[in-house]
Order: C-alpha cells, then sequence, then structure tokens
C-alpha cells in the first residue's frame, strides 16, 4: 500500500530558508511542517489555541502532520472587508499551500495524487459552538478515484468521501443535519449494517451519490468540485462561524471579548480510517473528573475524526489499546507525559493512528472539575512541577465551590430505586423533572429543579444544559460534549447511559421497559453515574462531612488538599475574608470554612424565628402610637417645666390624660422589646462564642417591617368571614386594628421608604434594645474569660447626622452596661455605605464612623436606579444587547459604583487615617470584584459562609496578580 501518510517526500533538495520562528508583524499565515514552526505556545492570540498547540508540538518534535494557520487578525479583516479575505492574505494562504503540496508531494485537487486537508477552527480560547472540523477537504468525483488507486482501497477512498460529503454539506452549505444523516441511516439499514464500518464500497458510491443529491435539491446548486473552491468556502465558513448565535451566546456567559476572532488550521490530512491497524481516539493525561493520575482516554479502531465523542460506536478504554496497537500505545503515552511536563499541566490530547503510526492533532489544557483543579494543583506541587503560587493560579476560586458540593444522602438514596447506570461524567449530585429539550429546560428551569436528558448534547444545548440542575445522556463517552461541558460548568452530569430510551417528539424516557414522562422527578449521582427514581435528598460533601465533625479528616484525602491550598492562599492573601452568617450554625460553619469575622449579621432575620414573631407584631403595631405618645408626654412636660403657677394645674391633667391615652401602646411597646431583649442576647452570645474572638460585625434592625405583618389580603379575606359576628368580637377587632396598621405601613417605593437607620432615628427605643442585647451578651462571654469583639453597624445612612445620633444611642448603652455589669468590652461602630449620598460625603460620616462597610447590593441599587427586585425583566436584556457587560448585582459595575466606592475609601481615610473598610454585599464572594476591592485597598470582604474559600482564593489570586 502507498503512502497517503503527512509525511515529507524523501530524499528531498536541501531545505528552504525558513522566517525566523515567533511573531512576525503583518503576517497572517504561519507555516507548520517539517519537523519546524513558525508559531508557537505563546502566540495563542494570534494562533488561536489550537494553531499554537500544534506549532509547540510541532518544535517538539511530537510527530504532527504539517500544514498552515491563518491567524485571528486575519479574521478581523475578514469582517473589516465585509466578509471576504483581502487579496494579500489570500495570496499568502497560497503560497503557504504551494509549500505544504512541495513538502508532502502531492498536489490539492489533483487526481492522481490528491493532497486532502482539514480545515479547523481554533479560537485563543476553547469555544464550543465554533465550527465543526471539515475532514478530507479535496475530494471529488475525480480525487476520489485517484485516492482509491493509491491505497488500494476503493472503500477507504468512499469512506472518505462520504464523510467529506456530509459534513461540508452540513456546516458549509447549511443542509439540514438530519437530511443528510437520515441518508447513511437508510443505507446501512439497507445493507444491514449496524455501524458505518460495515458498509462497502459499493453502498458507499451509492451514498456519495444520494447525499450529493441531496445538496442539489436543498441548495439548488451542485457540490463545489473544485478543491480550492472548497477549501476557500471552507476557511471563509470557519470565520464566518464566529458570529454564530451559538458562539455569541457561549462568549456572553464567558466573558469572551467579541474581538479576538478564531484562527483557521489547513492540515495535511492522516487517516485513522485506513484499516484494522488504524485508529482515532482522545484522551487525558490525568482524570479529568477526580484528577486521579491516570492514563485516562477512548478510541475507536478503523475510524476518523468525532466519531469518538460523536457516540456512533462505543469506544474503547484507552488501556485496551496496549494489546490492540502496542507500538503506538506506548508512544503516545511517552509523547502525552512529555507534553504534560513540558506544559506542566495536565493535557487533553486527540490523536490519530495511520496504519500503526502515531499523530498528534491537539493538545490543550485540559478542562476539569473543581474536585480534579484541587487534587491536580496540590499533587503538582507535590511533584516539583508547580510552585505553589502556581497551584493557585491553577484553581478557578468558582471551582471550589464544587468541592463543597452536596452528594446524594446515603441512607435516603436506598429508599429510590436505581433505574439505569451510566458514566460518572461530572461529579455532584441533582435532582429535578425531566425535560427533553434545551428549550424546555430554560423555559422549566425558571420555576423549578430541571434534569435535561438528551441522547447528546451539542453546542446549540449550552443554554438549557445552563438551566439544569443535572444532565443526562444515552450515548457519548466520558469525553462527550455533555461530560466536557459539564464539567466546565461544575453542573453534575451522567453520560452514555446506554439503558435510556428517548422518545424526543413524545417527550418520554424509556429505562427497563418503564415510562417516564416529561416532569417526573429522577436524581442523578454524577460521581457513580447512578440514575435513580424520584427526589433524592442531598447531603454535604467530603469536605463539609470533616468540618461538621461527621468524617475523620485521615479519611478524606480531598479534605486534606482542600486545607493545603487553603493554608497556601493564606500565605499570600492581604484582604480579610469574613462570612455574612445571622445565626451561631452558619457562624460556626463559616468559621471552620475559615472566616475571619463576620462582616454581617442581619438581626432581622433573627426576629423571623418562630418565638419572635409575635413580639415584633406587637412592636410594630404599637410603635407608632407609643412614639407619639412619648412624645406628647415630652412636650406637656417641658411646658409644665416652665409654667405659671395658675397654668400648672391644667398642665398637670393633661400630662395625666396623655399618660392614660398612651400608656396601653407604650406598655405593649416597651412589653415587646422586653420579651425580645433576652432572645436577642442569647443569639448575639452565641454569634460571639461561635466566632471565637474575631470579630462580630452586627447591624442594626433594617427591617421591611411589613414583611413582618399579616398580607393584607388575608386579612381581608378573614375579616370576610367574620363580617356576620358582632363589632365587639375582640378578634375582629384585632384584626380591623391590624389591618388598618398594614394599610398605613404600605410603601409605594418600599426600598427607599421607612428602612434602615430611618427606623431607629425615630424609634430609638429599638436601638437601645439591641444595644443592649449586644453588651450584655458580650459582657457574659468576657466575664467567662473568653475574648470578644462586638461592632455595631449602623445601615443605610446618608447623613452624618444620622450616624452621630444612632452612635449617642448606642454608646450612652454600652457605658451603662459596662459600667452596671464591671467589665470593659472592646467595640467600635461604623456604617454601612450604600447610599451614593453617603460615599459622596464619606469624609464627614468618617469623623463619626470607625469603620466603614459597602452594602454593594443596595448601593448598586441605588446607583443604577435598578430596583433590585424588578430589574430582572429588563437588565437581562441590556446584558444581551451589550449595553452593559454583565449583570451589576453579581458583578461589580466597577466603572460607576466602583469609582463611588474608591471615592469613599479615599475622603473617609483622609478623614480618619487607619479607617476600616470592608464590603458586606453578595460582591464580597465574587472572585471579579474582590480582585477590584483589592486593588481598591479595601481590609475585608464578607460573603455568605459556603463562598468564603471562593473568597480566600479569589484574594490570593488578586494578591498575587498585584506583585
Ligand atoms: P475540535 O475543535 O472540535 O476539537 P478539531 O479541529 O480538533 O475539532 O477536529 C476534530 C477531530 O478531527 C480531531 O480530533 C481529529 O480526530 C480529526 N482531525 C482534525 N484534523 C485532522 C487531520 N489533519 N487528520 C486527521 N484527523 C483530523
Ligand atoms: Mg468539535
Ligand atoms: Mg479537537
Amino acid at each position: 500500500m502507498s503512502k497517503t501518510v503527512a509525511e515529507p517526500k524523501s530524499g528531498r533538495a536541501p531545505r528552504e530558508p525558513e522566517p525566523a520562528a515567533g511573531l512576525v508583524p503583518g503576517k497572517a499565515v504561519y507555516f507548520f511542517g517539517d519537523g519546524r514552526a513558525e508559531g508557537n505556545a505563546r502566540m495563542r492570540d494570534l494562533l488561536g489555541g489550537k494553531g499554537a498547540g500544534l506549532a509547540e508540538m510541532m518544535n517538539a518534535g511530537v510527530p504532527v502532520p504539517p500544514g498552515y494557520t491563518i491567524t485571528t487578525e486575519a479574521c478581523r479583516l475578514f469582517f473589516e472587508s465585509g466578509g471576504r479575505l483581502p487579496g494579500s492574505v489570500a495570496r499568502e494562504e497560497d503560497a503557504m499551500l504551494a509549500r505544504l503540496e512541495r513538502l508532502l508531494g502531492r498536489r490539492l485537487g489533483d487526481p492522481e495524487n490528491p493532497l486532502l486537508l482539514s480545515v479547523r477552527s481554533g479560537a485563543p480560547v476553547s469555544m464550543p459552538g465554533m465550527m465543526d472540523t471539515i475532514l478530507n477537504l479535496g475530494l471529488n468525483s475525480a480525487t476520489v478515484e485517484g485516492l482509491a488507486t493509491k491505497t488500494r482501497s476503493a472503500r477507504f477512498a468512499f469512506d472518505s468521501y462520504r464523510r467529506f460529503v456530509q459534513m461540508f454539506s452540513d456546516v458549509v452549505l447549511g443542509v439540514p443535519r438530519a437530511r443528510l444523516e437520515a441518508e447513511l441511516t437508510a443505507a446501512k439499514k439497507k445493507a444491514r449494517a449496524k455501524a458505518d464500518v460495515e458498509l462497502d464500497e459499493k453502498t458507499l458510491r451509492a451514498l456519495v451519490r444520494r447525499l450529493l443529491s441531496v445538496v442539489r435539491e436543498e441548495t439548488g446548486q451542485d457540490f463545489p468540485e473544485d478543491a480550492r473552491v472548497q477549501l476557500a468556502q471552507a476557511r471563509d465558513a470557519v470565520f464566518r462561524s464566529w458570529h454564530t448565535d451559538r458562539a455569541e451566546h457561549y462568549r456572553r456567559l464567558n466573558g469572551i471579548p467579541d474581538t479576538f476572532g478564531t484562527a483557521v488550521n489547513v492540515q495535511a490530512m492522516v487517516f485513522g480510517n485506513l484499516g484494522a491497524r488504524s485508529a482515532t481516539g482522545v484522551g487525558f493525561t490525568r482524570d479529568p473528573s477526580t484528577g486521579e493520575p491516570r492514563f485516562y482516554g477512548e478510541y475507536l479502531m478503523n475510524a476518523q475524526g468525532e466519531d469518538v465523542v460523536a457516540g456512533i460506536r462505543t469506544p474503547h478504554p484507552i488501556a485496551q489499546m496496549e494489546r490492540e496497537l502496542p507500538e503506538a500505545f506506548a508512544e503516545l503515552k511517552a509523547i502525552t507525559e512529555r507534553l504534560e511536563r513540558h506544559y506542566r499541566d495536565v493535557q487533553d490530547f486527540e490523536f490519530t493512528i495511520e496504519e500503526g503510526r502515531l499523530f498528534m492533532l491537539q493538545t490543550r489544557r485540559a478542562a476539569r472539575t473543581g474536585i480534579a483543579a484541587l487534587r491536580i494543583a496540590v499533587d503538582m506541587v507535590d511533584e516539583g512541577l508547580l510552585s505553589k503560587r502556581e497551584a493557585l493560579e491553577r484553581v478557578e476560586p468558582d471551582q471550589l465551590d464544587q468541592v463543597l458540593h452536596p452528594v446524594l444522602d446515603s441512607t435516603a438514596r436506598k429508599r429510590h430505586a436505581r433505574l439505569a447506570k451510566g458514566l460518572p461524567a461530572s461529579p455532584g449530585a441533582a435532582a429535578g423533572a425531566i425535560v427533553f429539550t434545551s428549550e424546555e429546560a430554560v423555559e422549566r428551569g425558571r420555576k423549578e429543579r430541571v434534569i435535561l436528558v438528551r441522547a447528546e448534547t451539542s453546542p446549540d444545548d449550552i443554554a438549557g444544559m445552563h438551566a439544569a440542575a443535572g444532565i443526562l445522556t444515552a450515548t457519548g463517552g466520558m469525553t462527550s460534549h455533555a461530560a466536557v461541558v459539564a464539567r466546565g460548568m461544575g453542573k453534575c452530569c451522567v453520560a452514555g447511559c446506554t439503558e435510556l430510551q428517548i422518545d424526543e417528539a413524545k417527550r418520554t424516557l424509556k429505562i427497563a421497559g418503564r415510562m417516564f414522562r416529561e416532569g417526573t422527578f429522577l436524581s442523578l449521582d454524577g460521581s457513580t453515574g447512578e440514575v435513580l427514581e424520584g427526589d433524592v435528598p442531598t447531603t454535604d460533601s467530603e469536605v463539609v462531612r470533616v468540618l461538621t465533625g461527621r468524617l475523620k479528616p485521615t479519611q478524606a484525602p480531598l479534605f486534606e488538599r482542600f486545607e493545603r491550598l487553603m493554608a497556601w492562599c493564606d500565605e499570600v492573601r492581604r484582604l480579610r475574608v469574613r462570612a455574612n452568617a445571622d445565626v451561631p450554625r452558619d457562624a460556626q460553619i463559616a468559621r471552620s470554612l475559615g472566616a475571619e469575622g463576620i462582616g454581617l449579621c442581619r438581626t432581622e432575620h433573627m426576629f423571623f424565628a418562630a418565638d419572635r414573631i409575635p413580639h415584633v407584631v406587637t412592636m410594630i403595631l404599637n410603635a407608632k402610637e407609643a412614639r407619639q405618645a412619648r412624645l406628647r408626654i415630652a412636650r406637656i412636660e417641658e411646658e409644665l417645666a416652665g409654667a405659671s403657677a395658675s397654668e400648672r394645674p391644667g398642665l398637670k391633667q393633661e400630662l395625666a390624660r396623655a399618660k392614660k391615652e398612651g400608656g396601653a401602646s407604650m406598655r405593649d411597646f416597651d412589653g415587646a422589646l422586653a420579651k425580645l431583649l433576652p432572645l436577642q442576647r442569647a443569639d448575639f452570645k452565641g454569634l460571639f462564642l461561635a466566632m471565637e474572638g474575631t470579630p462580630v460585625t452586627i447591624r442594626t434592625l433594617d427591617p421591611p417591617l411589613h414583611e413582618f405583618l399579616p398580607k393584607r389580603e388575608h386579612l381581608l379575606a378573614e375579616l370576610q368571614g367574620l363580617r356576620r359576628s358582632a363589632k365587639a368580637d375582640p378578634r375582629r377587632q384585632q384584626i380591623e386594628r391590624t389591618l388598618a396598621r398594614v394599610e398605613e405601613l404600605h410603601e409605594f417605593n418600599p426600598m427607599l421608604g421607612f428602612r434602615g437607620c430611618r427606623l431607629g432615628i425615630l424609634h430609638p427605643e429599638i436601638t437601645r434594645m439591641q444595644a443592649r442585647a449586644i453588651f450584655e451578651a458580650a459582657a457574659q462571654v468576657a466575664k467567662s474569660g473568653l475574648p470578644v469583639r462586638p461592632e455595631i453597624m449602623i445601615p443605610l445612612v446618608g447623613d452624618k447626622e444620622e450616624l452621630r445620633r444612632q452612635r449617642a444611642e448606642v454608646e450612652t448603652v454600652a457605658q451603662d452596661v459596662m459600667r452596671r455589669l464591671q467589665t470593659t468590652i472592646p467595640y467600635t461602630i461604623g456604617t454601612m455605605i450604600e447610599i451614593p449620598r453617603a460615599a459622596v460625603l464619606a469624609d464627614e460620616i468618617a469623623a463619626h464612623a470607625d469603620f466603614f462597610s459597602f452594602g454593594t447590593n443596595d448601593l448598586t441599587q441605588m446607583t443604577f436606579g435598578f430596583s433590585r427586585d424588578d430589574c430582572g425583566r429588563f437588565l437581562p436584556e441590556y446584558v444581551d444587547a451589550g449595553i452593559l457587560p454583565g449583570d451589576p448585582f453579581v458583578s461589580l459595575d466597577t466603572r460607576g459604583v466602583g469609582v463611588l466606592i474608591q471615592r469613599a475609601c479615599f475622603a473617609g481615610r483622609r478623614a480618619k487615617p487607619g479607617l476600616k473598610i470592608g464590603v458586606c454585599g453578595e460582591h464580597g464572594g465574587d472572585p471579579a470584584s474582590i480582585a477590584f476591592f483589592e486593588q481598591t485597598g479595601l481590609d475585608y470582604v464578607s460573603c455568605s459562609p459556603f463562598r468564603v474559600p471562593v473568597a480566600r482564593l479569589a484574594a490570593a489570586r488578586a494578591a498575587l496578580s498585584r506583585t
């Protein structure tokens, strides 16, 4: 059999002079071949990830078929010229093609000795949604015969031709994939073949004819015969695929700039479908799911391209290749190990074996689960491949979320039938209603947890995968689209579950004879691949079980690595990390995850407990009357003090009346506060103890008052029922009174209403009660010899006067408690900066504050004028339309809100040097926002307990990126 391999002609003339390796200004096409490449791994932005990887491998002496890369810069020129490649670039490409033809001694479109090409997209960052690769380009009615003669395998030639026509028609000509697939299915059926490998030459010839006529029917034109036209069309289609909806959607989700552009790789073909000693496959240098250091992958004999990942035939585990193709296996293992050491990172590689000879077709940094990322980073430090600092750069903060992910409850799961077992493609656990399309997942996913069930996912399913709690597929292996994308998303996935029979049209799923309709609940275990019936409850992960004392650290290797990585974070980070926690249980979790204090305790959350609500309601219902009575009494007493003898009796009478009339509400109001005091005191004591002397920031009441009261509609309905009862019915009176207060408290714009310190200003008794509870709790802790550091935080301050007054109330109580209980408690009083006016007047406010804490949720809301609760109607559209780069409630708007923060920090610290400043909004747990807070010089961030490890890592990485 003659050579088809991409091998240089032997006995060739002396080497052509090569341009110097590296970046050449204005150069649009970079060559790789004959052991040398013009590009290298550092040229990702220009050559795309794939092109840079091919060049680097070529330079490292790895066997790679030769070819050339058209740059991302050329992609930009392509769009600037209205979707055409500028003539200068096209000429450069022609020259490179000629060079490739010379190197291989074959020509594109030559019927005697045809050169066949693959055309491959390749953006600077790996990106599903880009154009699919086209293989075997250059085949037409003449060259296919030439190929058949040269290889003495007409079957092989027509198999390649069939593949080419199918791929090209689909991705370049836009012929519906289903129609093309239907022809293949029909041919297989007719030939009684289970798989495409069983089709003989005759069948394949007929199939190609059918495909070509489908193209004519669908497009009204003939399939291009001219190989150069094929090449130009394929190349342009790759460029254009940069702007497909799929690609744009993916970029938006992942914050990839639209300006990057994609490169195009044109490469000589090597053939994995050339018979029984040929194969194609993919693999990883370590397990991308667990991080375990074992050679890992899948391959198919006598196959081409994406057969392995497309789930057409079930691929074999790579270990089996050691028996079938021992030499190629040994070489593959050696090369990929070398690549891992070279890149000092786990590689995801693609290869093809042509008649026993190995060719590498791609290598890239392997996507991995959070668990794998953690294990690999720590292991590679131990192996001496990485420094600790580099290890921190290898784990994305958000990935740590997965280490804390829930798993299916091991007891509860026993009560649920195990329906099937697929591959454990992405760990974690999920339960949800099954849906069969991406659209349905998005739709239904708004209201409930869903599991997306597909034969196999494709880039069209990205939105649905995002919306789903878990993903379940019938075909495809550990390296299938579903598996790779789910791992990247940190989402639980069970793939290749062959027992599933999916009927997308009828929206049913059959497993082992049982029928499940859309909406039925199933549960997935992404770590074992099991599919269970019903809604199985989830439990805490290994790390969380250790932290809560339910598992010994020695039995938890993942926990041990987690702790080490966290310790490395703490060596380098400057920002402190605190947690937002309201109850001792959350505080304990936060502490065990490394929180260095509480940055926000929302006291109103404590008020919601069942034993408190009645007192809170009484407090609210009487607050207004009690205040009016107090004001009236104070006014009369003042008048009395300056009154003449004749006026006094009248005033005294009036005073007595005022006391009598206001007595009930004042008593009820004060009584409610008195009931709440010991409850709050116990809460605070629990928090102080849990936080072991670290600072605990307690915010005074910041309630939407109406949330505590019964709903207006409910009261009206109950009143309706009591209509016939006597007017004097006490229940009826009570409801009427509550209803009146509910209506009175109704606000047209509660977010800008009677909130925050405004409440404490009008009803200082509430602030005093809370201060008392805090200091008495602190005193109890201090007396038992333990350290305690309360920080009292006044919310929603817009003017210094508000803070001054509330501060005075707190200080009076603090002095009183400390004197009475004979202790000293180190405490501070500060404020939240969450109203733009406060940020602007930060210097004035700082005069009365020991600390600032930016409440970035409200600050964002008020700076944009976007209601947090209503912006869902338009904000996504804003982001889609590119008006905003992202949701400012998720990642801080550094250009607007961020500038307010910077100025407030500067002004605050100028007025009060050393002013402590932190953040307690949602942004305190967002890595991008944390980077900004690091740059701005904040002292700490505070986030929800389970985000603490994420914030520690993000803070460490932010600190490292500054050095
Ligand atoms: P993707 O970006 O989807 O990974 P690739 O460009 O890597 O697409 O191509 C997919 C597959 O096509 C490769 O894994 C390989 O099997 C096959 N392929 C690509 N180029 C060649 C080639 N020059 N020779 C043989 N097979 C190729
Ligand atoms: Mg692909
Ligand atoms: Mg690939």
